[in-house]
């Protein structure tokens, strides 16, 4: 339904190397839900924008079902819009707020109030109507924002950060309930987002930026689990995967990363084109992926307690090389359960083929 082709995005005074956006492509299809997401000033806003229609890309082409927007004014693209601070007019009742967009397209005063009420139904505000923003609470007042950026039956919903100013758990509610209504109304939605947690609860597809790019773009979990390079690996997941520094050797037939604190033999389903030995590497695994196990558990890494962080749902423990050889610390989560300690002797294991191996000399491609 959207198709964003080859997108740059220049500001004046940006020259090349600083492009806003950087040659992005992107197809949503009907009724998705997707995150734009990436750390600030990687471009996620300037791409709503562009969809929005209230910039204008450098170069590129955007297409709503299959027809060249780029010069359709936004008041003519049939989309929604939800901003971080819901600019809701203050001066005017819930029931204006609502039907203002509706207004503006000439629709009788009677029948914009009608589809106003509907609209507020669906959102369950319909008895705040006669009340004005300031009489209401943060969330009532992010609800008003999407009942009049719905109102007029978008095709399209484009959301900045519309849940920034709402406390934690707050978010929470208002996160389910942004996700319902968008499933029952069937409506096209994109999200603009720097929090991951957000962006991967609510979405069908995520399209992690940086740099003006898309680095990946692909439901939550394959994500997570498959990160296609070392910034998606690293910029997703808390606490942060571990990485360490390693090289790629072949020993005795068998492939082994190698790095200063331990060997680590690749299992017979990971090997890897021998053009790849030799080759500088990241090695990565998740910290719910490393588990504390016994002396005599096979490909056993000994490690020393340096901190233990409770969770409430668990415990983050955080362990170094005791001979000091491996700079990194390694983070690793275990249950309440374990009984450890600061200063414990532990053994460490990775779990099966939950590794994954970034070449540093192709710009941190995963193996
Ligand atoms: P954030 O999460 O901080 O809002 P973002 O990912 O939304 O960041 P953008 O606002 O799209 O990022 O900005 C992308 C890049 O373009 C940044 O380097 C920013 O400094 C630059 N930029 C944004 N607006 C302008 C402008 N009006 N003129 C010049 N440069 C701009």
């Amino acid at each position: 339904m959207i198709t964003l082709r080859n997108i740059v995005k220049e500001y004046d005074g940006k020259q090349d190397s600083g492009r806003a956006v950087d040659g992005l492509n992107l197809e949503i299809n009907k009724g998705e839900f997707v995150a734009l997401l990436g750390p600030s000033g990687c471009g996620k806003t300037t791409t709503l924008m562009m969809l929005a229609g209230l910039l204008k890309p450098t170069s590129g082409e955007i297409l709503f079902n299959g027809k060249l927007v780029n010069h359709v004014e936004p008041k003519d693209r049939n989309i929604g819009m939800v901003f971080q601070s819901y600019a809701l007019y203050p001066h005017l009742s819930v029931r204006d707020n609502i039907a203002f967009p509706l207004r503006e397209r000439k629709i009788p005063k009677q029948e914009a109030y009608e589809r106003a009420k509907e609209t507020s139904k669906i959102l369950q505000i319909d008895h705040l109507l006669d009340r004005k923003p300031s009489q209401l609470s943060g969330g009532q007042q992010q609800r008003v924002a999407m009942a009049r950026a719905l109102s007029k039956n978008p095709e399209i919903l484009l959301l900045d950060e519309p849940m920034s100013n709402l406390d934690a758990r707050l978010k929470l509610d208002v996160r389910d309930e942004i996700r319902k209504i968008q499933r029952n109304l069937g409506v096209t939605t994109i999200i603009v987002t720097h929090d991951q947690e957000e962006a991967l609860a609510i979405s069908d597809r995520v399209a992690i930026l940086n740099g003006g790019q898309i680095q990946q773009y692909a439901p939550p979990h394959e994500l997570f689990n498959h990160p296609v390079n070392l910034f998606v690996a690293s910029f997703l997941g808390n606490p942060p995967m571990n990485l360490v520094q390693g090289e790629l050797r072949e020993m005795n037939g068998n492939q082994v990363v190698v790095t200063e604190g331990f060997e680590y033999l690749l299992p017979a389903d990971r090997r890897l084109d021998k053009a790849h030995m030799g080759k500088s590497v990241k090695f990565g695994i998740r910290p719910h992926d490393i588990a504390i196990c016994s002396p005599t558990d096979h490909q056993r890494i000994k490690m020393k307690v340096d901190l233990v962080e409770h969770l409430g749902s668990g415990k983050l423990v955080k362990v170094i090389d005791p001979l000091g050889k491996l700079d990194t610390m390694i983070r690793l989560l275990t249950g309440n359960e374990a009984e450890i300690e600061s200063g414990d002797e532990v053994y460490i294991k990775f779990k099966e083929n939950k590794f994954h191996l970034f070449d540093m000399n192709d710009n941190g491609r995963n193996l």
